[in-house]
């Protein structure tokens, strides 16, 4: 009979975060899979567990994925965890689970904390429905063009960002999705944790340099019901575009943004904004 495969959640930052089950199944399991040998090490360390690891990451994903098949298939079981937070989730090990489920191997979740969820918990914004784009392209045009995709969606938007792309993620935030409500939760968990909150532009003032340091969620509010609305009692595009502009974002790219919020052709809202059909957008 064919071992479990666990994909186990471990903290993202106090260590008092990790589950009972958690640590059972950590210290029953034949091997764990980490993205990072040494740091998964210290983990069951101060657990004292001492269970065998393999590295599981990225670069050697799909020739360990055989590798950790084989032995599932052969009765052993294994637990994949992350650095840290829910494997999977911004992290190495969805293939490794695709093959196990496709192989007929039981996958059990051993669920705890994903700084996406922690962050969206305390960020007091809608939480009915939210888009996880998890981290942007580091590419600054590529970041804008994904930014743009998704300025109307009406849904809470969760970000991952690096410490040294916070100050120019929250520059092209506040261009391409006007000055929004944001939160941005810095060191969840940890002992310099902080959660900030307002507009792009507050929050942008409050994180100063010396606060740019540590990991970020960054939650944005979804395009106004307002905004996105289309058909009857959608406002009119030339209101809508001047309401964008009012919040600080160039005509081009208010009419853009209203564009795909109303599925029309840029160069019709154009029109509407310029008031004659000379406009080519
Ligand atoms: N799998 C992890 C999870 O479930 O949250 C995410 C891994 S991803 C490689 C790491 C990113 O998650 C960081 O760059 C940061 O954006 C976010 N993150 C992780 N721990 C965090 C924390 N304690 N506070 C704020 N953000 C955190």
């Amino acid at each position: 009979m064919s071992g479990t495969l666990y994909v186990v959640a471990t903290p993202i930052g106090n260590l008092e975060d990790i589950t009972r089950r958690a640590l059972r199944v950590l210290g029953e399991v034949k091997v764990v899979a980490c993205e990072d040998t040494r740091r998964t090490r210290t983990l069951l360390t101060h657990f004292g567990l001492a269970t065998p690891t393999v590295s599981y990451h990225e670069h050697n994903e799909s020739s360990r994925a055989a590798e950790l098949i084989a032995r599932l298939l052969d009765g052993e079981s294994v637990a994949l965890v992350s650095d840290a937070g829910t494997p999977c989730i911004s992290d190495p090990g969805y293939r490794l689970v695709r093959e196990a489920a496709a192989a007929g191997i039981d996958v059990v979740p051993i669920p705890g904390a994903s700084a996406a969820v922690t962050a969206l918990s305390a960020s007091g914004l809608a939480t009915d429905a939210f888009l996880f784009v998890g981290f942007l392209p580091s590419k600054r045009s590529a970041r804008k063009a994904r930014l743009a995709e998704i300025a109307g969606v009406r849904e809470t938007i969760v970000f991952y960002e690096a410490p040294h792309r916070i100050g120019a993620m929250l520059e092209d935030l506040r261009e391409a999705f006007g000055d929004r409500e944001i939160v941005v939760a810095r060191e969840i968990t940890k002992l310099h944790e902080e959660i900030v909150r307002g507009s792009v532009s507050e929050v942008t003032a409050k994180l100063t340099a010396e606060r740019h340091r540590g990991e970020f969620v960054v939650v944005v509010e979804g395009a106004s019901d307002r905004g996105a609305a289309s058909g009857d009692d959608a406002i009119p595009a030339r209101e809508r575009v001047a309401e964008l502009e009012a919040e600080g974002l160039t005509r081009m790219d208010a009419v853009k943004r209203v564009a795909k919020e109303r599925g029309l052709p840029k160069r019709e809202v154009y029109r509407e904004v310029v008031g004659d059909d000379s406009g080519d957008a």
